[in-house]
C-alpha cells in the first residue's frame, strides 16, 4: 500500500493479458509509471485503502491502442495529392514538397499535430519512420506519448542527410541520444529494399544489434517492388533483405502485401513484427496483405495507419475495424480475424510487433500504465449483450469510434481527461499547420504554372541551348539519298539506325512549350533492337528565321532521362493533347565539303506520311548560318528534293 497509488475503479477492465481477463467491475492500480495490480474492484478496494481513487463506473478501460506504422510529420501533407497512383503521388508530389519543406520545425509541428489526433483517438504508442527523427522524438516526449521512433536512411540524398553515409551517422547519433529514454525507443529505418544498397542494409542491421534496438522497414508494399527485386537480385524482397543479415536484428516490417508462403515462414522464423496498413494499401491500390496466413503461422501482426498523406487520418478504431473486415472479404470467410483477434492486433500483438510488449500493449502488473477509458454507454453502442464475454471486443472493434475515447494515460500520466488534451495547445497547433498549408499551396501553384518547374520538381534536368540551321523535305526515292551519301563529296563519319516512338504532350494557353517523350530503339545491322533509350525533352518555342529555303531555329531545350512510364508523365503533366509519331530514322553524321552536317532519313510509319530527309547543322553566327543555309539547299537538291517541298515545321506540327 502506498498513498501515491492511483486507483481507477468501477470500470469494465479489458486487460488483453494471456487469459483474456475482463473484469466487469474492475480496478487498475497505478504507481508512478507502472501498473501494480489489476482485478475485481471489490478486492482491490480492500487491499488499497488510502489511495486516490477515481470512480470510472459505467466506463470501459482498455490498453492504449498501438499504431504499428506511421510517418507522423506527414499530417502536414494530409490531403495534398489524393487519388493518384503511388509513383505520381510519391515522386510527383510528396518527394518534391518534402525536399522543399521538411525541416526540424516541420517535423516538430507535424508530430505534435499527429500526437494530438492520436491521443484523441485512443492511441498511446506508435511506430514512426521519418526524417529529422530527433525532432519527432522530442515532440513525442514533450507531449508524453510513447513511440518507436525510426530515423530514416535512404541510399539517396534526403531532407536531413546529403548522403547515405550522413544518413547512417545521423541514425547512430539518434539512437545514442535516445537510448534508455522512458517514452522513446529509438531505432533505425532503412526505408525499403528498393531505396537501400546491400551495404546500407548490413550497416543498419549491425547498428540495431549494437544497441539492441529494432529495425523498421517497408517490405513488399507493391507488386512492382517485388518485380524489381526479382529482376535486380533474382529473388523476392524477403530473401534479399535476409541475405543482408537484416533479420538478425529485431525487425518491424510495414505492409508485407506481396509475399509468398516461403517468405511468410522466413518472417515467422525470425520473429519479424508486421505492421498491416489496410487503408493505405487500399487507397494506393497496393493490394491486400495475406493477414490470415500470417496470423495462422503465428506472426505478430500489428495494425498501422501509415502516414496521414496516404490514409488520411490516424484513427486506429477505423483501421482496426477495416483490418477485421478486409480479411473476411479477402478470404471469403467471415470467421477469420474475429473481433478479439483484431483487438489483439491493435493492442498486445501490435506491442509485440514493435518489440515493446515487455512494457506496453496490455493492462498487467509490471507494465507501464498506458491505457484509455472509453464510454461505451452511447447510442451507437446500444443495446449490449452479456451472454458472450467476447461481446465486448465486438463492441470495441465494430462499433466504437474515436469520439468514444474520454481519457488517455501514458506512462502513468494523463494526456487527456474528459476529452480535454492536457499536453497540447490545439489552437496554436491548428494555426501553425494551416500556415504550412498556405505555403505548400503557394509552392505547388507556382510550380503548376510552368512545365519547366514541374519537370525540375521530378529531377534530372539538363539545359541545352541549341542553334541549328535545318531544312527538311519530302522525298519519293529514299534509296537515292542512301546512295548519294556513299559518294563524294560526302564522307560518312557515323551512321546509326533508330526506330523512334515519340509522344508529344501539347498544352494550350499562352505557353508554347511541348514535351516530347522519346523511346529510341537502336537497331543493329541484323535489324534487331540493340539498345533502348528513353528521353524526355522540353522543347521551348522556336525562334525562326528563314535563310534561302532553310530555317534557322534557335530554341532552348531541356533534356532529362526518362525513367518513368509514359503513363506516369501523362498523369503528372495532364497534357491537353497528345500526338504520337512513330518513325524509322537512318541518321548520318557526314562531312560535306569540310562542313559537318546531320542527315536524317525519316520514314513516318504512324501516321503514315511518307519519307522525309532532314539536313541539320549547328551554327553560331548570322554569317555562318547564311553559308550553311546555302549548303543545305544544295544538299537537298542533290537528294532530289524540290525547293517547294521544303517543310519548316516539326513533325508534331503537321501530324
Ligand atoms: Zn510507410
Amino acid at each position: 500500500m502506498n498513498h501515491t497509488d492511483l486507483i481507477l475503479s468501477g470500470a469494465s477492465v479489458v486487460t488483453a493479458n494471456e487469459q483474456w481477463d475482463v473484469f466487469d467491475t474492475g480496478a487498475v492500480v497505478i504507481r508512478g509509471e507502472n501498473i501494480v495490480e489489476v482485478g475485481p474492484a471489490h478486492e482491490i478496494k480492500k487491499k488499497y485503502k488510502n489511495s486516490l481513487t477515481i470512480d470510472c463506473s459505467g466506463k470501459t478501460i482498455i490498453p492504449g491502442l498501438i499504431n504499428a506504422h506511421t510517418h507522423a510529420p506527414m499530417t502536414l501533407l494530409r490531403g495534398l495529392a489524393d487519388d493518384r497512383r503511388l509513383d505520381v503521388w510519391l515522386l510527383g508530389y510528396m518527394m518534391p514538397v518534402e525536399r522543399e519543406f521538411v525541416t526540424s520545425e516541420f517535423c516538430r509541428i507535424g508530430t505534435q499535430l499527429a500526437c494530438a489526433e492520436m491521443i484523441r483517438s485512443g492511441t498511446t504508442c506508435f511506430a514512426d519512420m521519418y526524417y529529422f527523427e530527433d525532432d519527432v522524438a522530442q515532440a513525442v516526449a514533450d507531449v508524453g506519448m510513447r513511440a518507436l521512433c525510426s530515423q530514416s536512411v535512404l541510399k539517396f540524398p534526403t531532407p536531413d542527410a546529403p548522403s547515405l553515409e550522413d544518413g547512417l551517422l545521423r541514425a547512430r547519433k539518434f539512437i545514442e541520444h535516445w537510448h534508455g529514454h522512458s517514452l522513446i525507443l529509438p531505432s533505425v529505418g532503412p526505408h525499403a529494399s528498393y531505396t537501400s544498397t546491400r551495404e546500407m542494409l548490413q550497416a543498419c542491421a549491425s547498428l540495431a544489434l549494437e544497441y539492441d534496438v529494432p529495425v523498421h522497414i517497408h517490405i513488399a508494399e507493391t507488386a512492382k517492388e517485388v518485380e524489381q527485386s526479382r529482376s535486380e537480385h533474382s529473388m523476392p524482397v524477403v530473401p534479399w533483405v535476409k541475405k543482408q543479415n537484416l533479420f538478425n536484428a529485431k525487425v518491424l516490417a510495414a505492409h508485407c502485401v506481396h509475399l509468398d508462403s516461403g517468405e511468410i515462414s522466413t518472417l515467422q522464423h525470425y520473429q519479424v513484427g508486421i505492421a498491416h496498413c489496410p487503408t493505405s494499401n487500399l487507397k494506393l491500390a497496393s493490394g491486400i496483405a495475406p493477414v490470415t496466413e500470417m496470423l495462422d503461422v503465428g506472426l505478430n501482426v500489428g495494425i498501422g495507419t501509415d502516414g496521414p498523406a496516404s490514409n488520411n487520418d490516424l484513427d486506429m478504431f477505423e483501421e482496426t475495424r477495416l483490418a477485421a473486415l478486409l480479411a473476411k472479404g479477402a478470404t471469403n470467410d467471415p470467421t477469420v480475424v474475429p473481433a478479439r483477434q483484431a483487438f489483439a492486433m491493435a493492442t498486445i500483438m501490435g506491442a509485440r510487433a514493435l518489440h515493446m510488449s515487455d512494457i506496453t500493449g496490455s493492462i498487467e502488473a509490471g507494465k507501464r500504465a498506458d491505457l484509455i477509458i472509453l464510454d461505451l454507454d452511447v447510442l451507437h453502442n446500444t443495446p449490449t449483450f452479456q451472454r458472450d464475454q467476447d461481446a465486448i471486443y465486438s463492441q470495441i472493434v465494430y462499433v466504437s469510434k474515436a469520439s468514444d475515447v474520454c481519457d488517455v494515460m501514458v506512462n502513468g500520466a494523463w494526456l487527456m481527461q474528459d476529452r480535454q488534451l492536457l499536453t497540447v495547445d490545439e489552437e496554436q497547433l491548428t494555426a501553425s499547420a494551416n500556415d504550412y498549408a498556405l505555403k505548400i499551396d503557394a509552392f505547388l501553384m507556382e510550380r503548376e504554372q510552368s512545365l519547366l518547374s514541374k519537370l525540375v520538381a521530378i529531377g534530372g534536368m539538363e539545359r541545352q541551348e541549341s542553334f541549328e540551321i535545318q531544312a527538311k523535305a519530302r522525298v519519293t526515292d529514299a534509296q537515292k539519298v542512301i546512295d548519294v551519301l556513299q559518294q563524294n563529296p560526302f564522307r560518312i563519319i557515323r551512321h546509326v539506325h533508330y526506330q523512334q516512338y515519340d509522344t508529344y504532350f501539347l498544352f494550350g494557353g499562352s505557353e508554347d512549350h511541348q514535351l516530347r517523350i522519346r523511346e529510341d530503339d537502336l537497331i543493329d545491322a541484323e535489324g534487331k533492337v540493340e539498345n533502348v533509350r528513353y528521353r524526355l525533352t522540353l522543347l521551348g518555342p522556336a525562334k525562326e528565321k528563314e535563310f534561302a529555303g532553310s530555317i534557322l531555329l534557335s530554341r532552348s531545350r531541356y533534356l532529362a532521362p526518362s525513367p518513368h512510364t509514359l503513363r506516369f508523365y501523362r498523369e503528372y503533366f495532364v497534357p491537353e493533347e497528345e500526338r504520337e509519331v512513330e518513325k524509322d530514322r537512318l541518321r548520318w553524321q557526314v562531312s560535306f565539303r569540310g562542313v559537318e552536317l546531320y542527315v536524317n532519313l525519316d520514314r513516318l510509319d504512324s501516321p503514315d506520311l511518307g519519307t522525309f530527309v532532314e539536313v541539320k547543322s549547328r551554327t553560331w553566327s548570322q554569317r555562318d548560318a547564311e553559308d550553311k543555309a546555302q549548303l543545305i539547299s544544295e544538299v537537298l537538291s542533290i537528294f532530289g528534293a524540290n525547293p517547294e517541298d521544303v517543310i519548316t515545321e516539326d513533325y508534331s506540327d503537321f501530324v
